[in-house]
């Protein structure tokens, strides 16, 4: 692989069953053919056939990076059995992204389980973090030569919320508890590939690589800007949801409620903070027990500080409020790459100007000394947004899921342009 040695990373970002299409082995596939979801998955996005189109696109307009994920149940299909082919497909899309002089950030896993897994309790089970680790490995020892920046999970807390607290996303479970281990196991697998990806890096490549997560943050503000109350829940949020599995990556300690304070072996195991940040929350003080602490977002039109707009699935969009968790993750000293920034817009005037306003406020906090390594849109395609299917359009090039055809939205060129002349 080249040396690329771009100042600053940026371009868009994807996830494996979201743009592939028939990733029949993972536990969404099946959960979608159970009913769960508006529209299946199906082909998606054909990417898994047409990402040498979809890399071209991305050179063109300029990206020196790109973000995507390995589909962990086309390589392990059955457990312990690797399947080259399917590493072999991943080998060439890498060497197709760096024939473009474009760096990859591959995520190891984005959200599904190989069914084999899953059936045996998913990231519950007892061997979710050997299995984990594992695979991890094997990533590193197969890619490790074409891949400088690794993402182990992407948005763990998100993922455990929404598929044992809420019970959206398979396994459909509404049980807060184990949505807590569940992050618990998440944040374990990290920490246990953490040392076996460099490792592996050291032995086999003789190079140092970059490990870190992809982290949802959103920025809280109190609901009645005097309460003492809703100001503590909205701070206790902000720990809780925004810093705490940070912080545990980085210090080593483990604090959730219900749980008995422990030591984890996470200490130190973050080279990069990747953050993905949408939207901007209400929160009013409420509810039972210890959960009254971190209250509840409040959707009334009441607040102080008002958000700008809603985005087609309901989120408040609030571009400044990058700035404002920019500037706070800055006090962990590590590199900070915003891994997923995003609208659903039926407008594409909308997704301008979303892209616009928080580049402003990003590189307002770049020029203040936050040490920002790049940035990555979500996303480059439109495709299969879970649970809501494929009704929102985030892409900054529109898919035609009938016929498969591109089409680069202006929002992809007003963003290279925007980048560029900050560059
Ligand atoms: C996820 C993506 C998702 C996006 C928009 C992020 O939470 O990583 O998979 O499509 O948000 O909802």
């Amino acid at each position: 692989m080249r040396n690329k040695n771009h100042p600053f990373l940026w371009g868009a970002a994807t996830s494996a069953h979201q743009v592939e299409g028939g990733n029949k082995l993972n536990d969404w596939w099946e959960w979608e053919a159970l009913g769960n979801v508006k529209t299946a998955s199906g082909k998606a996005c054909d990417h898994y056939n047409r990402f040498k189109e979809d890399f071209k696109i991305a050179r063109d307009l300029g990206h020196n990076a790109h973000r995507f994920s390995l589909e962990w149940s086309r390589l392990e299909p059955e457990e312990g059995r690797w399947d080259m082919a399917a590493w072999g497909h991943y080998k060439e899309a890498l060497l197709t992204l760096d024939s473009f002089d474009i760096e990859p950030i591959l995520t190891l896993n984005h959200f599904t389980l190989p069914l084999w897994l899953y059936r045996k309790g998913g990231w519950l089970s007892e061997s979710s973090v050997p299995c984990f680790e594992r695979f991890a490995g094997k990533a590193v020892e197969v890619l490790g030569n074409d891949v400088n920046y690794w993402i182990t999970i992407n948005e763990p807390l998100v993922h455990a919320f929404l598929a044992y607290s809420k019970g959206i996303w398979p396994p459909g479970k509404k049980d807060m508890a184990l949505a807590f281990k569940v992050i618990e196991k998440e944040l374990s697998a990290h920490a246990a590939a953490y040392p076996v990806m460099h490792k592996t890096a050291r032995d086999i490549f003789q190079k140092d690589i970059k490990v870190g997560v992809a982290h949802n943050v959103t920025k809280f503000f109190p609901c009645r800007a005097r309460s003492i109350e809703d100001n503590l829940a909205a701070l206790m949020r902000h720990h809780m949801y925004n810093h705490l599995f940070i912080w545990s990556l980085i210090n080593g300690r483990l604090l959730f409620p219900g749980f008995r304070p422990r030591m984890l072996q996470s200490r130190n195991t973050l080279d990069f903070i990747g953050l993905n940040y949408y939207t901007s929350e209400h929160i009013r003080f409420g509810g039972h027990g210890v959960a009254a602490l971190f209250g509840n977002p409040c959707y009334l039109p009441h607040h102080r500080i008002r958000f700008d707009w809603e985005n087609t699935l309901g989120w408040k969009v609030y571009p400044e409020g990058l700035y404002h968790l920019l500037k706070d993750f800055a006090r962990y000293r590590l590199p900070i790459m915003i891994t997923e920034n995003g609208i659903p817009a039926k407008d594409d005037a909308d997704r301008v100007r979303f892209i616009e306003e928080h580049l402003s406020w990003l590189f307002k906090a770049r020029d203040e000394g936050v040490p920002l390594i790049g940035y990555l849109y979500w996303s480059l395609l439109d495709n299969f947004e879970w649970a809501d299917g494929y009704g929102p359009r985030f892409g900054i090039v529109e898919v035609d899921y009938a016929s498969m055809t591109r089409t680069v939205r202006p929002s992809a060129k007003r963003m290279a342009d925007y980048i560029k002349r900050k560059l």
